[in-house]
């Protein structure tokens, strides 16, 4: 074998930028007709790419382009050490999703928060239909108290019963609040 054969035969990694010998097959993006293309990468990358694939599953081509071109600077110094579910926690962040219509708009699968019965409980107290931020949260606190204030309506004897479970209610929703931001 001559010395030019073996320069023609060695592959780079087509990780952008990465500059080892490629020898590895991974997919890099299913197509809108099902078919999946296929990249050769060096072992790392490859590893990275199967580690994402089930991930990317449900997404088109754009949609896997903006994920790669947004975590650009994330993905090209870590995804090496990435484990699934660390990628997991980045594609379902809620920050990742805030910044990026795209997803949420077109239908790509995010987990669903799952509220639990008494948060439900202390949300219909309050008169929500969904989880608000903080702020939200004390501005409904301060109408509803407002409402059924005994100094409003002094004749409405349920308004104090009304209250108080406002009250706890609201103090149930902070805490909550404070738990999923930590
Ligand atoms: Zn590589």
């Amino acid at each position: 074998m001559g010395t030019c054969e073996k320069i023609l035969s060695f592959r780079h990694c087509a990780e952008t930028g990465c500059t080892e010998a490629a020898d590895f097959r991974a997919p890099v993006l299913k197509r809108a007709d099902g078919e999946i293309d296929y990249g050769v990468f060096c072992k790392i990358h490859a590893r990275a790419r199967n580690g994402q694939w089930n991930y990317f599953a449900d997404m088109n081509a754009d949609e896997i382009e903006d994920f790669r071109h947004q975590s650009y600077s994330w993905h090209k110094s870590t995804v090496e050490n990435l484990s699934k579910t660390a990628l997991h926690a980045v594609l379902h962040s809620t920050d990742f999703l805030d910044d990026n219509v795209l997803f949420s708009a077109s239908g790509i699968k995010t987990q669903k928060r799952v509220i639990p019965p008494e948060i439900k409980q202390a949300l219909e107290q309050m008169q929500l239909e969904d989880v608000p931020d903080e702020a939200s949260l004390k501005a409904r606190f301060r109408l509803l108290v407002k409402r059924y204030h005994p100094d409003v309506q002094p004749e409405n004897p349920h308004n104090l019963a009304r209250l108080q479970s406002i009250n706890s209610a609201y103090k149930t929703l902070k805490e909550y609040l404070c738990r999923e931001i930590v």
